[in-house]
């Protein structure tokens, strides 16, 4: 059994990773430092949490809350053409605008480059020989990869560094939520960049209403990239967000139009790595 440095949590502003840190506390157990991948472009409500609940309790319990950020390379085009300057923070709708593309869902290359590139960096420079605790639930197992040992034929986790207590503990969606409540904080609302193409349809629908100006700016970002519209960002019907936003305005009553789309929660997780239960 490996021997670890130090321990530390991934935290992703979702239910999961909140119920996770609560929990593993309220446990008695050491934790060294929490680490967000901020992409610069996160719901508006998730940077609220964090700076009303995530932060100030790091704070009370000395936990350091880590930020990490996308830093431009001397390899990145931009750089390299003088329009951005080398280790310049760059989030990441002003790179997509910038290379006139959209993230892939086929991919992923944005949660490499804007979330598991700088939590590993400094994961090397601060934290090394860590273990990281990672906020998948035990509803969804399937998503803490596995494969099967050599030696036994058990199935192992494939990375030994991550720990996934949830999972350990047995508890579900519903008992993350629990925790939060418990602990007299209001759930997180679903974290992951506003204009993720893995959202739903009730998901843009949503950021239509409640953040005009961020639907806007997704859709902005969707019909100047090169390959629109080949590549859109909304991938359901009408597969445009133009479309998709004149469907919404002709309805008569957004609201009725909204719960028309209504999926259940618990079918409609957002199918990224960023996913973090909400
Ligand atoms: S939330 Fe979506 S767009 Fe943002 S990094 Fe994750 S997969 Fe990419």
């Amino acid at each position: 059994m490996p021997r670890y440095k130090s321990t530390i949590l991934s935290y992703g502003g979702g239910t999961n990773s909140t119920a996770l840190l609560i929990e593993w506390i309220n446990r008695g157990k050491d934790l060294d430092a929490v680490i967000f991948a901020d992409t610069g472009s996160e719901q508006p409500y998730t940077y609220q949490f964090i700076e009303s609940y995530i932060k100030p309790y790091c704070k009370e319990k000395k936990i350091p809350f880590e930020t990490v950020t996308y830093k431009a390379g001397p390899r990145v085009k931009a750089v390299q053409k003088g329009d951005w300057e080398e280790g310049q923070v760059v989030t990441i709708y002003d790179w997509y605008a910038y290379s006139r593309s959209v993230p892939s869902v086929w991919k992923r290359s944005c949660t490499d480059n804007f979330k598991i590139i700088p939590i590993t960096r400094l994961v090397k420079e601060k934290y090394p020989d860590s273990i990281e605790l990672i906020g998948i639930d035990a509803g969804e197992t399937h998503r803490a990869k596995q494969v099967e040992d050599p030696e036994t034929g058990e199935m192992i986790y494939l990375y030994p560094d991550k720990k996934y207590p949830l999972i350990e503990w047995g508890i579900d969606r519903e008992g993350c939520r629990k925790i939060i409540t418990d602990h007299g904080w209001p759930n997180p609302k679903k974290s992951g960049c506003y204009f993720c193409p893995f959202q739903s349809k009730k998901d843009w629908i949503k950021l239509y209403h409640d953040s005009p100006y961020l639907f806007n700016k997704s859709l902005e970002l969707e019909t100047n990239n090169k390959r629109f519209p080949e590549f859109p960002l909304f991938n359901k019907k009408p597969n445009r967000l133009d479309w998709l936003k004149r469907e919404i305005e002709t309805q008569t009553n957004l609201l009725d139009y909204a719960e028309a789309c209504e999926i259940p929660e618990e079918n409609d997780p957002m199918p990224c790595d960023c996913y973090d239960g909400y």
